[in-house]
């Protein structure tokens, strides 16, 4: 089993790089790259805590992006986390993330939902912080019933306290993730709601750009989904990847490395790595 893609709480992921770690363990998973929302700071703890173990650990991260008014998430693996023009990037991604936190809850504020910030900001703990610690604040609140009910009527795109932000260009996601030595990958390409003309430009911008890499399988993605993506991939040349987004078991359908097979007809990111 191969993930190239999951999270920890150092985003907005349940467990610790040492617990995914344990729990990929025990699913067989010989290959696992964590992918943080705009952060690596996971990433060091999970390769020491590997150091003995029968697992080969990717360092990788997932950026936010806005690309001609969608948020686009594009995944950097086997990169730098200590390379400079990277984490310049990041820092400013942390300060996006702060200044859409507070005008997030202003919003809320409005439906009189208060101290969202604070309680957001504390369920994010060492994390950065994101949509899903506002998701919990609303359902820890019984303003929503569930966690999908909150982005459906606040935190998705064009709802009640959805806050467009000035992510990353594609050129400043894919160029930190190449000057970091890195290989970049369209995170989930069906899950933005595009368009197939605007698919293929966002396609066309990323190879544009230097990125390589389409995520055919990404959780518990439907087999005619999985078709259509490895289709993409041979018609546009680029290389699979695969991964489960685990979240933790509360928040993920699927477990780490879980995720169904790839496709036979496509090239995996990986075919050329080595270690
Ligand atoms: P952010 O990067 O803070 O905008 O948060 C994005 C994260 O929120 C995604 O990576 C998912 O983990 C989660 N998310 C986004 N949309 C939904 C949704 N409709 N239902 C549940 N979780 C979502
Ligand atoms: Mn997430
Ligand atoms: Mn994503
Ligand atoms: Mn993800």
């Amino acid at each position: 089993m191969i993930d190239l893609h999951c999270h920890s709480h150092y985003s907005d992921g349940a467990l610790s790089p040492e617990k995914l770690l344990s729990q990929a363990v025990s699913n067989h998973v010989r290959m696992l790259a964590l992918t943080d929302h705009d952060t690596v700071d996971g990433v060091i703890p999970l390769i020491e805590a590997a150091q003995h173990l029968p697992i080969q650990i990717i360092t990788g991260i997932e950026l936010s992006v806005r690309w001609k008014k969608h948020d686009i998430h594009i995944l950097g693996l086997n990169l730098d986390p200590k390379n400079e023009s990277l984490n310049a990037l990041l820092l400013t991604q942390k300060q996006n993330r702060m200044e859409r936190a507070r005008k997030i809850a202003s919003l809320l504020n409005q439906y009189g939902i208060n101290n969202a910030f604070d309680k957001a900001l504390e369920i994010s703990g060492q994390g950065e912080i994101g949509r899903p610690h506002f998701a919990k604040v609303l359902v820890q609140e019984g303003v929503v019933s569930d966690f999908q009910a909150a982005f459906s009527r606040f935190l998705g795109r064009g709802r009640k306290a959805y806050v467009a932000t000035q992510w990353l260009s594609i050129q400043q996601a894919v160029g930190g993730i190449l000057s970091a030595g890195g290989e970049a990958v369209i995170a989930h390409p069906l899950k933005y709601k595009l368009t197939r003309t605007k698919l293929h430009e966002l396609i066309v911008d990323f190879k544009e750009a230097g990125g390589k890499g389409f995520e055919v399988v990404s959780g518990d993605t439907h087999v005619l989904q999985r078709n259509t993506l490895s289709g993409l991939c041979e018609r546009f040349n680029l290389l699979a990847s695969t991964g489960s987004d685990y979240h933790g078991d509360n928040l993920s359908r699927i477990r780490l490395g879980q995720q169904p097979q790839l496709p036979l007809n496509c090239t995996p990111i990986w075919h050329q790595w080595t270690f």
